[in-house]
């Protein structure tokens, strides 16, 4: 028999510093192995506004957002103030045969923040649920079986939403996965034309912006794509887990086309990051006929979905980023980082692109021309593909205290979702840091051999080998 847990307290006190070693023990070890080759084997304690705090008091500037989700920053004091005015009211939270109130008022705001078409919201409890709930009311609004999503989604990693993941690394050895799920390039109208003009799909889903290499739609491809799927009665569907909430310098990264979507998934920042919450806000029309009758009143959903922390959670959130104007302030930083870090391309030969919108963004590295610089990024790249972008996050780490990440696997791009309430001098010290590793990196050989002594030291030789 196991030791009867002790209070909280008493765990974060007594067992301090024991996270990672915990983590190999009974979590997940390769997670432990990657952190610790990388050297972001941190002992973290505090998380406050855009920083994350570690045992020895140290601020590091966290661009990271735990994926996004921290946009109102960590430990934001109205949401904790919400989330212990809910359970010192001990509200009725999830009578199941029986509703309460916070999950309305919330559906009632994303409900009016919502373009024209969306009515309702089907609640979830994280991203991917929400994604599984759009590919299950598609297929039951329009009898069709097939969707579509681009190459490079990620929408999820449970069976569904794998099914609509463009990327060989998370789906390979789990299929068979749903059958009738089709990619298409992103960006090309055309070829979603020709799929769609079979007259079999349900939908087609997309991120407005893809997380994974932070891929921007090209000029009127997203609102080709939604003219195409209603001219073939295919919904149109926007995954907004990550994009949505404040992240580009709009409440939903549609509204900067002006689309106006069948269904919109949401998760992540929604509740501010400290609840799991997830919901797919749908159009009357797929309301209506999904649940169309009494009998058919509850055939999708989920046991915590709608509960009153997430809500409380999540209604606080949307007070945070009206009342600190965050959703302009994602703008107005977010462009400060694009005029501060684009002059890269200019002046980096590795750096070919500098991209963005609010608050999301990413620099993209590529080979250099010629010469023996380009001999060891092609070595390194044919060992590792995406190995170089390393040449940035991990100095960025080590040397600034600055906790970035690459985005996606085998891309050498490196990408940031700073907290929206970041400080603009936080801004311009992330500019300037770029700046430093970039001129470090350029210097090839010598900069690659540092990474490798680097990752050797942080104990996974063999994986980079
Ligand atoms: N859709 C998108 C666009 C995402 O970025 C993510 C998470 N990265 C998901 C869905 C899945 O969300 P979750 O991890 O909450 O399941």
């Amino acid at each position: 028999m196991p030791d009867t847990p002790p209070p909280i307290s008493q765990i974060l006190e007594q067992r301090s510093g024991q996270a990672l070693s915990l983590n190999d023990r009974y979590l997940n070890r390769q997670l432990g192995r990657i952190v610790r080759t990388l050297g972001f084997d941190r002992d973290w304690r505090h998380g406050e506004g855009a920083h994350l705090i570690d045992a020895t008091g140290e601020r590091y500037l966290d661009l990271l957002s735990g994926y996004g989700m921290f946009a109102v920053g960590r430990s934001h004091p109205t949401v904790v103030e919400a989330l212990r005015e809910t359970l010192d009211a001990q509200t009725a939270s999830l009578p199941q045969l029986g509703v309460t109130l916070l999950p309305g008022v919330l559906a009632e705001q994303l409900v009016a923040r919502s373009p024209a078409r969306i009515a309702a919201m089907v609640t979830a409890n994280s991203g991917t649920e929400s994604v599984e709930a759009a590919i299950k009311l598609a297929r039951a609004t329009t009898g069709r079986p097939r969707i579509l999503y681009a190459e490079h989604a990620f929408h999820g990693l449970t069976l569904g939403s794998l099914s609509l993941n463009g990327n060989a690394e998370f789906r390979d050895g789990f299929g068979p996965l749903l059958d009738d799920c089709v990619a298409v390039p992103f960006g090309d109208v055309q070829a979603l034309r020709r799929e769609l003009d079979r007259g079999d799909v349900a939908a087609f889903v997309v991120e407005p912006i893809q997380g994974k290499g932070v891929n921007l739609p090209p000029p009127g491809y997203l609102e080709g794509a939604q003219a195409a799927c209603r001219a073939t009665g295919t919904l149109f569907v926007c995954d907004e887990v990550q994009t949505g909430i404040g992240r580009t310098g709009r409440f939903f990264a549609l509204e900067h086309w002006g689309l106006d979507p069948d269904m919109i998934c949401v998760a992540k920042a929604l509740s501010g990051g400290f609840v799991p919450i997830g919901g797919l806000l749908v159009s009357s029309h797929v309301r209506d006929r999904v649940f169309d009758g009494m009998e058919r009143g509850v055939r999708h959903g989920s046991t915590f979905g709608g509960n009153d922390l997430a809500a409380a959670a999540a209604l606080a959130t949307l007070r945070v980023i009206d009342e600190e104007g965050l959703i302009e302030r994602a703008e107005r930083l977010g462009g400060l980082l694009l005029e501060l870090t684009r002059p890269l391309v200019e002046r980096y030969e590795i750096v070919c692109d500098v991209r963005g919108m609010g608050l999301m963004w990413a620099i993209e590295l590529s080979a250099p021309g010629v010469g023996r610089n380009r001999a060891v990024w092609n070595t390194v790249e044919r060992r590792q593909p995406g190995l170089a972008a390393q040449l940035i996050t991990v100095p960025l780490f080590k040397r600034h205290h600055i906790f970035s990440q690459v985005a996606g696997h085998g891309l050498n791009v490196v990408k940031a979702l700073p907290a929206l309430v970041v400080e603009e001098q936080e801004i311009h010290r992330f500019a300037e840091a770029l700046d430093d590793v970039l001129s470090r990196a350029e210097r090839l050989p010598r900069a690659m051999a540092g990474l490798m002594w680097d990752l050797a030291r942080g104990g996974m030789r063999a994986r980079v080998r």
